[in-house]
Protein backbone atom coordinates (compact mmCIF):
# COMPACT_ATOMS: atom_id res chain seq x y z
CA UNK A 1 0.00 0.00 0.00
CA UNK A 2 2.18 3.05 -1.21
CA UNK A 3 -0.74 5.29 -2.66
CA UNK A 4 -2.29 8.24 -0.47
CA UNK A 5 -4.51 9.46 0.60
CA UNK A 6 -4.92 6.72 2.95
CA UNK A 7 -8.79 5.97 3.83
CA UNK A 8 -8.38 5.25 8.25
CA UNK A 9 -11.31 3.86 10.26
CA UNK A 10 -10.17 4.89 13.47
CA UNK A 11 -11.57 2.65 16.80
CA UNK A 12 -10.79 4.90 19.87
CA UNK A 13 -10.96 8.34 18.40
CA UNK A 14 -11.66 10.37 21.57
CA UNK A 15 -8.63 8.64 23.51
CA UNK A 16 -4.94 9.60 24.04
CA UNK A 17 -4.07 7.61 21.11
CA UNK A 18 -7.40 8.57 18.47
CA UNK A 19 -6.59 12.13 19.51
CA UNK A 20 -3.09 11.85 18.27
CA UNK A 21 -4.02 10.00 15.09
CA UNK A 22 -6.05 12.74 14.13
CA UNK A 23 -3.60 15.03 14.84
CA UNK A 24 -1.68 13.62 12.38
CA UNK A 25 -4.39 13.54 10.29
CA UNK A 26 -5.44 17.35 10.24
CA UNK A 27 -1.22 18.20 9.25
CA UNK A 28 -1.37 16.18 6.30
CA UNK A 29 -4.67 16.48 5.07
CA UNK A 30 -3.11 15.07 1.49
CA UNK A 31 -1.95 11.94 2.82
CA UNK A 32 -4.89 10.85 5.08
CA UNK A 33 -8.54 10.91 5.37
CA UNK A 34 -10.59 9.60 8.54
CA UNK A 35 -13.62 7.38 6.70
CA UNK A 36 -14.93 5.83 9.93
CA UNK A 37 -14.43 6.87 13.35
CA UNK A 38 -15.47 5.23 16.80
CA UNK A 39 -15.65 5.71 20.83
CA UNK A 40 -17.34 4.57 23.84
CA UNK A 41 -18.47 7.35 25.72
CA UNK A 42 -17.17 10.96 24.80
CA UNK A 43 -20.36 11.94 22.68
CA UNK A 44 -19.42 15.56 22.25
CA UNK A 45 -15.90 14.96 21.67
CA UNK A 46 -16.66 12.21 19.50
CA UNK A 47 -19.08 14.87 17.57
CA UNK A 48 -16.46 17.44 17.34
CA UNK A 49 -14.57 15.35 15.36
CA UNK A 50 -17.30 14.59 13.18
CA UNK A 51 -17.43 17.88 12.50
CA UNK A 52 -14.21 18.17 11.70
CA UNK A 53 -13.66 15.02 9.65
CA UNK A 54 -16.49 14.39 7.90
CA UNK A 55 -16.22 10.24 8.02
CA UNK A 56 -19.03 8.49 6.19
CA UNK A 57 -19.36 6.39 9.02
CA UNK A 58 -19.50 6.75 13.01
CA UNK A 59 -19.69 4.14 15.91
CA UNK A 60 -20.49 4.35 19.35
CA UNK A 61 -20.04 1.80 21.65
CA UNK A 62 -22.75 4.26 24.55
CA UNK A 63 -22.07 1.69 27.64
CA UNK A 64 -24.71 3.53 29.67
CA UNK A 65 -28.28 4.85 28.78
CA UNK A 66 -27.75 8.50 29.09
CA UNK A 67 -24.37 8.49 26.55
CA UNK A 68 -27.17 6.07 24.02
CA UNK A 69 -29.35 9.12 24.74
CA UNK A 70 -26.75 11.43 23.73
CA UNK A 71 -25.92 9.69 20.66
CA UNK A 72 -29.47 9.69 19.76
CA UNK A 73 -29.33 13.53 20.10
CA UNK A 74 -26.08 14.64 18.92
CA UNK A 75 -25.34 11.50 16.26
CA UNK A 76 -28.24 9.94 15.22
CA UNK A 77 -26.52 8.51 12.76
CA UNK A 78 -23.87 6.82 14.33
CA UNK A 79 -24.23 2.87 14.86
CA UNK A 80 -24.45 1.82 18.44
CA UNK A 81 -23.09 -1.33 20.51
CA UNK A 82 -20.50 -3.55 19.36
CA UNK A 83 -21.88 -3.77 16.15
CA UNK A 84 -20.82 -0.67 15.60
CA UNK A 85 -17.19 -1.66 16.21
CA UNK A 86 -17.02 -4.45 13.92
CA UNK A 87 -18.99 -1.78 11.25
CA UNK A 88 -15.85 0.67 11.26
CA UNK A 89 -13.38 -2.20 11.67
CA UNK A 90 -14.60 -3.50 8.23
CA UNK A 91 -15.33 -0.42 6.50
CA UNK A 92 -15.44 -1.47 3.02
CA UNK A 93 -13.65 2.03 1.80
CA UNK A 94 -11.00 2.22 4.60
CA UNK A 95 -6.95 1.43 3.66
CA UNK A 96 -6.11 1.32 7.29
CA UNK A 97 -8.00 0.12 10.94
CA UNK A 98 -6.30 2.42 13.76
CA UNK A 99 -6.94 -0.05 17.07
CA UNK A 100 -6.38 3.05 19.77
CA UNK A 101 -9.00 1.34 22.40
CA UNK A 102 -7.22 0.03 26.03
CA UNK A 103 -8.06 -3.37 26.94
CA UNK A 104 -9.89 -5.90 25.75
CA UNK A 105 -12.62 -4.53 23.46
CA UNK A 106 -10.04 -3.82 20.72
CA UNK A 107 -9.34 -7.76 19.97
CA UNK A 108 -12.76 -9.01 18.17
CA UNK A 109 -12.67 -5.21 16.09
CA UNK A 110 -8.90 -5.97 15.12
CA UNK A 111 -9.46 -9.71 14.25
CA UNK A 112 -12.51 -8.33 12.03
CA UNK A 113 -10.35 -5.82 10.48
CA UNK A 114 -7.76 -8.24 9.46
CA UNK A 115 -10.21 -10.76 8.04
CA UNK A 116 -11.49 -7.99 5.96
CA UNK A 117 -7.87 -7.17 4.59
CA UNK A 118 -7.20 -4.05 6.39
CA UNK A 119 -3.61 -3.33 7.06
CA UNK A 120 -3.81 -2.65 10.98
CA UNK A 121 -1.97 0.09 12.84
CA UNK A 122 -2.42 -1.16 16.45
CA UNK A 123 -1.88 0.71 19.62
CA UNK A 124 -4.07 -1.59 21.77
CA UNK A 125 -1.30 -3.90 23.15
CA UNK A 126 -3.91 -5.70 25.08
CA UNK A 127 -4.94 -7.46 22.12
CA UNK A 128 -1.61 -8.67 21.29
CA UNK A 129 -1.34 -10.15 24.25
CA UNK A 130 -4.09 -12.05 25.07
CA UNK A 131 -4.36 -13.20 21.38
CA UNK A 132 -1.31 -12.71 19.79
CA UNK A 133 -1.17 -16.22 18.39
CA UNK A 134 -4.68 -15.42 16.99
CA UNK A 135 -3.94 -12.23 15.59
CA UNK A 136 -0.42 -13.13 14.02
CA UNK A 137 -1.29 -16.49 12.55
CA UNK A 138 -4.35 -14.77 10.81
CA UNK A 139 -2.41 -11.66 9.72
CA UNK A 140 -0.26 -14.31 8.00
CA UNK A 141 -3.39 -16.03 6.16
CA UNK A 142 -4.92 -13.17 4.90
CA UNK A 143 -1.43 -11.50 3.86
CA UNK A 144 -2.14 -8.18 5.91
CA UNK A 145 0.42 -5.96 7.93
CA UNK A 146 0.17 -5.55 11.62
CA UNK A 147 2.12 -2.27 11.96
CA UNK A 148 2.71 -0.96 15.27
CA UNK A 149 2.38 2.23 17.36
CA UNK A 150 3.55 1.49 20.72
CA UNK A 151 6.67 4.08 20.84
CA UNK A 152 9.40 0.88 21.92
CA UNK A 153 7.62 -1.66 18.92
CA UNK A 154 8.05 1.27 16.26
CA UNK A 155 11.31 1.97 17.51
CA UNK A 156 12.47 -1.77 17.10
CA UNK A 157 10.49 -1.90 13.37
CA UNK A 158 12.23 1.03 12.56
CA UNK A 159 15.73 -0.55 13.75
CA UNK A 160 14.96 -3.27 11.80
CA UNK A 161 13.79 -2.03 8.22
CA UNK A 162 16.30 -3.47 6.02
CA UNK A 163 17.57 -5.99 8.30
CA UNK A 164 17.02 -9.76 8.30
CA UNK A 165 15.48 -11.64 11.36
CA UNK A 166 17.69 -14.23 11.78
CA UNK A 167 20.46 -11.69 12.40
CA UNK A 168 18.41 -10.42 15.72
CA UNK A 169 20.22 -11.39 18.98
CA UNK A 170 18.19 -9.43 21.03
CA UNK A 171 15.58 -7.29 21.25
CA UNK A 172 16.10 -4.38 24.33
CA UNK A 173 13.17 -2.24 25.29
CA UNK A 174 13.74 0.51 27.07
CA UNK A 175 11.55 1.55 30.75
CA UNK A 176 11.46 5.17 31.68
CA UNK A 177 10.96 3.06 34.51
CA UNK A 178 7.79 5.47 35.78
CA UNK A 179 7.18 8.11 38.58
CA UNK A 180 8.05 5.34 41.24
CA UNK A 181 11.78 4.31 39.98
CA UNK A 182 13.16 5.59 43.02
CA UNK A 183 10.73 5.55 45.69
CA UNK A 184 10.96 2.45 47.93
CA UNK A 185 8.51 -0.85 48.89
CA UNK A 186 7.32 1.70 51.94
CA UNK A 187 6.71 4.74 50.00
CA UNK A 188 4.60 2.63 47.31
CA UNK A 189 2.60 1.23 49.73
CA UNK A 190 1.58 4.94 50.33
CA UNK A 191 1.05 6.00 46.60
CA UNK A 192 -1.96 8.13 45.39
CA UNK A 193 -3.89 8.01 42.62
CA UNK A 194 -2.86 11.34 41.49
CA UNK A 195 0.98 10.41 42.21
CA UNK A 196 0.87 7.45 40.11
CA UNK A 197 -1.20 9.48 37.23
CA UNK A 198 1.73 11.72 37.06
CA UNK A 199 4.17 10.27 34.34
CA UNK A 200 7.53 12.07 34.15
CA UNK A 201 7.68 11.99 30.63
CA UNK A 202 4.86 10.44 28.82
CA UNK A 203 1.21 12.14 28.48
CA UNK A 204 -1.50 9.17 28.09
CA UNK A 205 -5.03 7.19 28.80
CA UNK A 206 -5.44 6.11 32.66
CA UNK A 207 -5.25 2.49 32.03
CA UNK A 208 -1.38 2.78 30.52
CA UNK A 209 -0.45 5.73 33.08
CA UNK A 210 -1.15 3.08 36.02
CA UNK A 211 0.19 0.33 33.89
CA UNK A 212 3.76 2.73 33.52
CA UNK A 213 4.09 3.56 37.25
CA UNK A 214 4.29 -0.24 38.04
CA UNK A 215 5.73 -1.33 35.03
CA UNK A 216 3.00 -3.95 34.09
CA UNK A 217 3.16 -2.02 31.00
CA UNK A 218 6.16 -3.02 30.30
CA UNK A 219 6.20 -6.71 31.04
CA UNK A 220 2.97 -6.29 28.36
CA UNK A 221 5.22 -4.85 25.86
CA UNK A 222 7.38 -7.35 26.10
CA UNK A 223 4.57 -10.31 25.43
CA UNK A 224 3.88 -7.61 22.59
CA UNK A 225 7.34 -7.88 21.03
CA UNK A 226 7.21 -11.30 20.95
CA UNK A 227 4.35 -11.41 19.24
CA UNK A 228 5.22 -8.35 16.87
CA UNK A 229 8.70 -9.75 16.07
CA UNK A 230 8.25 -13.55 16.25
CA UNK A 231 11.76 -13.56 18.50
CA UNK A 232 11.69 -15.67 21.62
CA UNK A 233 11.29 -14.32 25.26
CA UNK A 234 14.77 -15.34 26.16
CA UNK A 235 16.13 -12.99 23.57
CA UNK A 236 13.84 -9.85 24.61
CA UNK A 237 15.17 -7.74 27.23
CA UNK A 238 14.55 -4.59 29.59
CA UNK A 239 16.79 -1.75 30.35
CA UNK A 240 15.63 1.55 32.42
CA UNK A 241 16.61 4.78 30.60
CA UNK A 242 14.39 7.44 32.67
CA UNK A 243 14.96 10.45 29.69
CA UNK A 244 12.93 8.25 27.27
CA UNK A 245 15.13 9.53 24.28
CA UNK A 246 16.06 6.15 23.23
CA UNK A 247 12.73 4.16 22.52
CA UNK A 248 14.27 0.76 21.86
CA UNK A 249 17.04 -1.04 20.77
CA UNK A 250 18.26 -4.04 18.27
CA UNK A 251 21.48 -5.78 19.38
CA UNK A 252 22.19 -8.27 15.41
CA UNK A 253 24.66 -11.10 15.92
CA UNK A 254 27.52 -8.95 14.75
CA UNK A 255 27.70 -6.95 18.57
CA UNK A 256 25.95 -4.44 16.41
CA UNK A 257 23.18 -2.27 18.31
CA UNK A 258 21.06 0.19 16.58
CA UNK A 259 18.89 2.72 18.20
CA UNK A 260 15.93 4.74 17.25
CA UNK A 261 15.86 8.00 19.46
CA UNK A 262 13.83 11.13 19.58
CA UNK A 263 12.35 13.40 22.16
CA UNK A 264 8.95 11.77 23.47
CA UNK A 265 6.34 11.99 20.94
CA UNK A 266 3.32 9.74 19.94
CA UNK A 267 2.66 11.70 16.71
CA UNK A 268 6.11 9.95 15.63
CA UNK A 269 4.92 6.45 15.64
CA UNK A 270 1.46 7.14 14.60
CA UNK A 271 2.87 9.21 11.30
CA UNK A 272 5.24 6.05 10.99
CA UNK A 273 2.64 3.86 11.07
CA UNK A 274 -0.01 5.51 9.19
CA UNK A 275 2.58 6.61 6.66
CA UNK A 276 5.23 3.78 6.09
CA UNK A 277 6.96 3.31 4.01
CA UNK A 278 7.38 6.95 3.68
CA UNK A 279 8.64 9.27 5.93
CA UNK A 280 6.88 12.60 6.61
CA UNK A 281 8.06 15.80 7.38
CA UNK A 282 7.34 16.86 10.66
CA UNK A 283 9.29 19.80 10.68
CA UNK A 284 6.62 22.60 10.17
CA UNK A 285 3.76 20.36 11.82
CA UNK A 286 5.07 21.45 15.34
CA UNK A 287 4.02 17.45 16.08
CA UNK A 288 7.72 16.15 16.79
CA UNK A 289 9.85 18.38 18.49
CA UNK A 290 14.02 18.86 17.49
CA UNK A 291 16.47 17.14 19.11
CA UNK A 292 18.85 19.43 20.48
CA UNK A 293 21.74 17.21 22.08
CA UNK A 294 23.47 19.54 24.22
CA UNK A 295 20.47 20.30 26.09
CA UNK A 296 20.06 16.41 26.65
CA UNK A 297 23.75 16.21 28.41
CA UNK A 298 23.17 12.80 29.59
CA UNK A 299 21.39 9.07 28.39
CA UNK A 300 21.41 7.02 31.58
CA UNK A 301 20.44 3.66 31.30
CA UNK A 302 19.79 1.22 34.09
CA UNK A 303 18.71 -2.32 35.46
CA UNK A 304 15.48 -2.89 36.08
CA UNK A 305 14.81 -3.70 39.68
CA UNK A 306 12.57 -6.54 39.39
CA UNK A 307 11.12 -7.08 43.40
CA UNK A 308 9.63 -3.20 43.92
CA UNK A 309 7.76 -4.35 40.29
CA UNK A 310 5.98 -7.46 40.56
CA UNK A 311 3.51 -6.50 37.88
CA UNK A 312 6.37 -6.76 35.57
CA UNK A 313 7.51 -10.26 37.12
CA UNK A 314 4.05 -11.44 36.72
CA UNK A 315 3.43 -10.54 33.01
CA UNK A 316 6.32 -12.36 32.47
CA UNK A 317 5.58 -15.32 33.96
CA UNK A 318 2.59 -15.29 32.55
CA UNK A 319 4.03 -15.18 28.95
CA UNK A 320 5.99 -18.36 30.10
CA UNK A 321 3.22 -20.06 31.27
CA UNK A 322 1.20 -18.54 27.76
CA UNK A 323 -1.85 -21.31 27.38
CA UNK A 324 -4.72 -18.72 28.46
CA UNK A 325 -2.91 -17.01 31.50
CA UNK A 326 -1.87 -13.49 29.16
CA UNK A 327 -5.79 -13.40 28.87
CA UNK A 328 -6.38 -13.84 32.64
CA UNK A 329 -3.01 -11.25 32.99
CA UNK A 330 -4.86 -8.65 31.38
CA UNK A 331 -8.32 -9.18 32.18
CA UNK A 332 -7.02 -9.13 36.58
CA UNK A 333 -4.75 -6.11 35.71
CA UNK A 334 -7.64 -3.67 33.96
CA UNK A 335 -9.92 -4.79 36.75
CA UNK A 336 -7.47 -4.32 39.74
CA UNK A 337 -6.45 -0.61 37.95
CA UNK A 338 -10.04 0.19 37.52
CA UNK A 339 -10.53 -0.33 41.53
CA UNK A 340 -7.20 0.99 42.41
CA UNK A 341 -7.90 5.02 40.17
CA UNK A 342 -11.54 4.74 41.93
CA UNK A 343 -9.71 4.57 45.63
CA UNK A 344 -11.05 0.83 46.37
CA UNK A 345 -7.89 -0.84 46.38
CA UNK A 346 -3.95 0.45 47.48
CA UNK A 347 -1.24 0.68 45.05
CA UNK A 348 0.87 -2.62 45.79
CA UNK A 349 -2.81 -4.64 45.53
CA UNK A 350 -2.73 -4.26 42.10
CA UNK A 351 -0.17 -6.70 42.23
CA UNK A 352 -1.48 -8.67 45.16
CA UNK A 353 -4.62 -9.25 43.21
CA UNK A 354 -3.17 -9.95 39.83
CA UNK A 355 -0.79 -13.28 41.65
CA UNK A 356 -3.64 -14.11 43.35
CA UNK A 357 -5.88 -14.50 40.62
CA UNK A 358 -2.88 -15.97 38.46
CA UNK A 359 -2.59 -18.61 41.23
CA UNK A 360 -6.60 -19.63 40.54
CA UNK A 361 -6.39 -19.85 37.26
CA UNK A 362 -6.90 -22.97 35.23
CA UNK A 363 -5.24 -22.53 31.89
CA UNK A 364 -6.41 -24.11 28.51
CA UNK A 365 -3.62 -23.93 25.68
CA UNK A 366 -3.77 -22.73 22.50
CA UNK A 367 -6.93 -20.63 23.46
CA UNK A 368 -9.59 -19.78 20.44
CA UNK A 369 -11.07 -16.25 20.89
CA UNK A 370 -14.00 -17.23 23.19
CA UNK A 371 -11.84 -19.20 25.33
CA UNK A 372 -9.50 -16.01 25.53
CA UNK A 373 -12.22 -13.41 26.24
CA UNK A 374 -13.57 -15.77 28.77
CA UNK A 375 -9.91 -16.05 30.47
CA UNK A 376 -10.46 -12.27 30.80
CA UNK A 377 -14.18 -11.99 31.68
CA UNK A 378 -13.36 -14.63 34.67
CA UNK A 379 -9.92 -13.10 36.18
CA UNK A 380 -11.65 -9.54 35.81
CA UNK A 381 -14.34 -11.40 37.93
CA UNK A 382 -11.95 -12.81 40.35
CA UNK A 383 -10.23 -9.47 41.05
CA UNK A 384 -13.71 -8.29 42.23
CA UNK A 385 -14.50 -11.35 44.82
CA UNK A 386 -10.94 -11.26 46.32
CA UNK A 387 -10.68 -7.59 46.30
CA UNK A 388 -13.54 -7.88 48.71
CA UNK A 389 -11.82 -10.93 50.91
CA UNK A 390 -9.00 -10.03 53.18
CA UNK A 391 -7.64 -13.85 52.01
CA UNK A 392 -5.77 -12.82 48.82
CA UNK A 393 -3.27 -16.22 48.30
CA UNK A 394 -3.89 -19.83 48.45
P1 LIG B 1 -7.48 6.18 26.41
O1 LIG B 1 -8.10 5.66 27.65
O2 LIG B 1 -6.99 7.58 26.39
O3 LIG B 1 -8.51 6.03 25.20
C1 LIG B 1 -9.25 4.87 24.96
C2 LIG B 1 -10.14 5.10 23.77
O4 LIG B 1 -10.85 3.92 23.51
C3 LIG B 1 -11.17 6.19 23.97
O5 LIG B 1 -11.43 6.79 22.72
C4 LIG B 1 -12.41 5.42 24.41
O6 LIG B 1 -13.63 6.07 24.12
C5 LIG B 1 -12.24 4.22 23.51
N1 LIG B 1 -12.97 3.03 23.97
C6 LIG B 1 -12.82 2.36 25.14
N2 LIG B 1 -13.70 1.35 25.19
C7 LIG B 1 -14.39 1.38 24.04
C8 LIG B 1 -15.46 0.63 23.51
N3 LIG B 1 -16.00 -0.38 24.20
N4 LIG B 1 -15.92 0.94 22.29
C9 LIG B 1 -15.41 1.98 21.59
N5 LIG B 1 -14.42 2.74 22.04
C10 LIG B 1 -13.92 2.44 23.24
O7 LIG B 1 -6.32 5.16 26.04
P2 LIG B 1 -4.95 5.45 25.28
O8 LIG B 1 -5.22 6.19 24.02
O9 LIG B 1 -3.95 5.98 26.23
O10 LIG B 1 -4.49 3.97 24.95
C11 LIG B 1 -5.09 3.20 23.91
C12 LIG B 1 -4.24 1.95 23.70
O11 LIG B 1 -2.98 2.35 23.20
C13 LIG B 1 -3.98 1.15 24.97
O12 LIG B 1 -3.98 -0.21 24.70
C14 LIG B 1 -2.59 1.60 25.38
O13 LIG B 1 -1.90 0.59 26.09
C15 LIG B 1 -1.94 1.84 24.03
N6 LIG B 1 -0.86 2.83 24.04
C16 LIG B 1 -1.10 4.11 24.43
C17 LIG B 1 -0.08 5.05 24.45
C18 LIG B 1 -0.35 6.48 24.82
O14 LIG B 1 0.57 7.29 24.73
N7 LIG B 1 -1.54 6.85 25.21
C19 LIG B 1 1.29 4.68 24.11
C20 LIG B 1 1.43 3.31 23.66
C21 LIG B 1 0.39 2.43 23.65
P3 LIG B 1 -14.29 7.18 25.14
O15 LIG B 1 -13.21 8.19 25.43
O16 LIG B 1 -15.34 7.78 24.27
O17 LIG B 1 -14.80 6.49 26.33
MG1 LIG C 1 5.19 1.85 25.08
Amino acid sequence: MTTFPRRIALLGSTGSIGRQTLDVVRRFPDHFQVVALAARSNVTLLAQQVQEFHPSLVACFADTQGVEQAVRTQLPEAILGPQGLLAVATYADADIFVAATSGLMGLQPTLAAIGAGKTVAIANKETLVMAGHLVMNAAHRAHVAILPIDSEHSAIWQCLHGESKSEIRRLILTASGGPFRRASLEQLRAVTVEQALAHPTWRMGAKITIDSATLMNKGLEVLEAHWLFDVPYEQIEVVVHPESIVHSMVEFIDGSLKMQASLPSMHLPIMHALAYPTRLPSAETGLVRDLHWPSVAHLNFEELDIPRFPCFRLALEAARLSGTYPSALVGADEEAVELFLTGQIGFLEIAELIEAVLERHQSISYPDIAATIEASAWARAMVRTLSKSSVRHI
